[in-house]
């Protein structure tokens, strides 16, 4: 088993790494804010609850963000783990998890943060937003409320993951392959 989280600001490029790692490792991919935007397009009562806060730029509350976690985790499937990709996002959704993850038997093996300037950040979430149809890339004040979230509510996660002795950084720039290995090697040190 190997379940990780893949931490990061917005635009640092988890949705693409997650992808590479869930075929390496043969991992379920558990990211919040695609399960958010399914939610949304298939006109749930959470998607409908989330939309709000996702088009603020904010963080939707914690116990939404669990629940729904919480039943994707508990799916079977033929995979070896998980990969978590936007979530935990807070202290107290890291502390949910870790309780969660021991209620299954299985626990967090490390969180790989990747780090970009947040300028890089800003240019790549404009060009996604050209084509992501996604209306919080498209705006300028919606993209810097989240990275303002990220810095205050988010940053402090990487901390808790730190004291336990499970935390490693990578370069987030770089090419997607360069990247990918550097992440790689982490993991393999977990
Ligand atoms: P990005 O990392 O580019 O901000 P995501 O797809 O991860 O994009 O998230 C989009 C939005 O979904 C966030 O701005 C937030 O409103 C909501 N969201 C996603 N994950 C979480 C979470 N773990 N806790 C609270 N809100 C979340």
């Amino acid at each position: 088993m190997l379940n990780i989280v893949l931490f990061g600001p917005p635009g640092a490029g988890k949705g693409t790494q997650s992808q590479k790692l869930i075929e390496k490792y043969n991992l379920k991919h558990i990211s919040t804010g695609d399960l958010f935007r399914k939610h949304l397009s298939e006109g749930t009562e959470l998607g409908k609850t989330a939309q709000q806060y996702m088009d603020a730029g904010k963080l939707v509350p914690d116990a939404v963000v669990i629940g729904m976690v919480e039943d994707t985790v508990a799916q079977k499937g033929p995979h070896q783990g998980f990969i978590f990709d936007g979530f935990p996002r807070t202290v107290a959704q890291a502390e949910t998890l870790d309780q969660l993850m021991e209620n299954f038997n299985m626990k967090i093996n490390g969180m790989v943060a990747l780090e970009v300037p947040v300028e890089v950040l800003k240019e790549r979430i404009r060009e996604r937003g050209k084509t992501s149809g996604r209306t919080d890339d498209q705006d300028e004040a919606k993209i810097n409320t989240r990275i303002k979230v990220y810095l205050d509510e988010t940053l402090p996660v990487a901390k808790y993951y730190e004291q336990q002795g499970k935390f490693a950084k990578v370069n987030g720039v770089g090419s997607i392959n360069e990247i990918f290995d550097n992440i790689c090697q982490e993991i393999e040190k977990f």
